[in-house]
């Protein structure tokens, strides 16, 4: 039957892969399980195959579904493949033309979940009883590593939906902050340390409340056109900026490609940074001092939507080393924690196989602090550092600074 919606993958996206092969040895799904349907090149003949005509059935939702989307392969593809776009539009015919309740549960929580916040202020607070009563025994198989791995809720900072922070010093203009769909729950000492940082570094900070989830995980499960609506109501909240911070690789690389989502996209794409960027800059530039040696260590986890998608490295890595850390590597080909949204809960196996190597890539290093740049790689690292027995932090690398900076020169919290 072949394709049935706008979304599909584009016929000159698929012609441009001529079938060499690099990109095989860079896919963490191909390196686990060695099958030519778990590669970029099995993936995209899948895709033509379906464009030639092929229905989509149950074994294509598979081949695609395995994937992680964590964009390694466009990397190394010489023909500049755009995988990730491909892979989006392939999800998105599979939404549409293979419903059931599986989609559907699905649907509720990447769409109508992450877009009120009403619902996740209840499942933060379900969340936050389960981890003070230790009901880890009584949640379902899939949740339990979630659970070990999110912050301790208890007690949580403040929404900071709808803040105005001004600048300190002389101003270098707005930045909006996107404060995400569980960032803004889960991740509050990583928006105090961002507001703190932006502030000192010259930019008045606002937190529109008109703006919603960023809309990268329903991209990723095939709901493009929640996707597109997202975009567009973030669009419209966040244009007036002149630079839209955000603390959650996955959303910023999400972001960065609004271009593909909405009309007049590009324009608020241009300004999308992620916090990494921002505050590396300010360091360069002396706006940030630069801190004291502690003598410790810090093992850096590239998220792959930092490293692959928006090629982000040595900003974490001059953050780190600004605080006074010595940055450690952990994985010179950056290979996927497993996390990739909701992977964990619908692939639980491959997905725990690429969270127990990174876990043990960090105890090879014998540091006791791990920076995470994504709030999903954060969860699965702490999941699988606990399971092997590791007691290793897990953190932000602008919270790495900003508890430094606060040490130094103490300033309320999120100032
Ligand atoms: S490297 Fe690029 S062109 Fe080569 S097989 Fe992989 S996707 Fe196709
Ligand atoms: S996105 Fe990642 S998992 Fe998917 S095909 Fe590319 S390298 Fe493999």
């Amino acid at each position: 039957m072949g394709w049935v919606t706008d979304h599909a993958p584009h016929p000159d996206d698929l012609a441009s892969c001529v079938q060499c092969g690099l990109c095989l040895p860079s896919c963490p799904t191909f390196r686990l399980t060695g099958l030519e349907t778990a590669s970029p090149r099995g993936r995209l003949t899948a895709m033509a195959a379906v464009a030639a005509g092929r229905p989509v059935d149950n074994r294509f939702a598979e081949i695609m579904g395995s994937c992680l989307q964590c964009r390694a392969c466009e990397v190394v593809c010489p023909g500049f493949v755009p995988f990730g776009k491909a892979m989006e539009g392939a999800r998105a015919e599979v939404a549409a033309q293979l419903p059931g309740l599986g989609r559907r549960i699905r649907w509720l929580v990447t769409v109508r979940m992450l877009r009120s916040r009403a619902v996740i202020r209840v499942a933060t607070s379900l969340i936050s009883l389960a981890q003070v009563l230790r009901l880890k025994k009584l949640t379902p198989r899939p949740f339990r590593g979630a659970l070990t791995g999110v912050r301790p809720l208890a007690g949580r900072p403040d929404s900071v939906l709808a803040t105005n922070w001004p600048a300190v010093g002389e101003s270098r203009g707005v930045a909006a902050l996107l404060a995400g769909c569980v960032m803004d729950q889960w991740f509050g000492d990583v928006h105090a340390a961002t507001i703190g940082l932006l502030t000192r570094s010259g930019y008045e900070v606002i937190v529109p409340p008109a703006q919603t989830c960023c809309g990268a995980l329903a991209a990723h499960d095939g709901w493009a056109d929640a996707a597109r609506e997202m975009a567009a109501a973030n669009i419209a909240a966040l244009e007036d900026a002149d630079v839209v911070v955000v603390n959650a690789a996955g959303c910023s690389a999400h972001m960065k490609e609004y271009g593909h989502w909405a009309k007049d996209g590009a324009r608020l794409a241009g300004k999308v940074m992620d916090v990494t960027e921002v505050v590396a800059a300010a360091i360069e530039e002396g706006r940030l001092p630069r801190l004291g040696e502690t003598g410790q260590t810090v093992a850096v986890q590239d998220p792959c939507h930092l490293r692959h998608v928006q090629r982000v490295t040595g900003q974490p890595r001059a953050i780190l080393a600004a605080a006074g850390f010595t940055a450690l590597e952990i994985d010179p080909d950056g290979r996927c924690c497993g996390a990739a949204g909701i992977y964990s809960v619908l692939e639980p196996e491959l997905s725990s196989q690429l969270g127990k190597a990174k876990a043990e890539q960090i105890r090879a290093t014998r540091s006791k602090t791990v920076s995470s740049a994504n709030p999903g790689c954060e969860i699965q690292l702490r999941s699988h550092l606990a399971e092997s027995g590791m007691t290793a932090r897990v953190a932000h690398p602008v919270e790495l600074y900003w508890e430094r900076l606060q040490e130094r020169d103490p300033q309320p919290a999120g100032r």
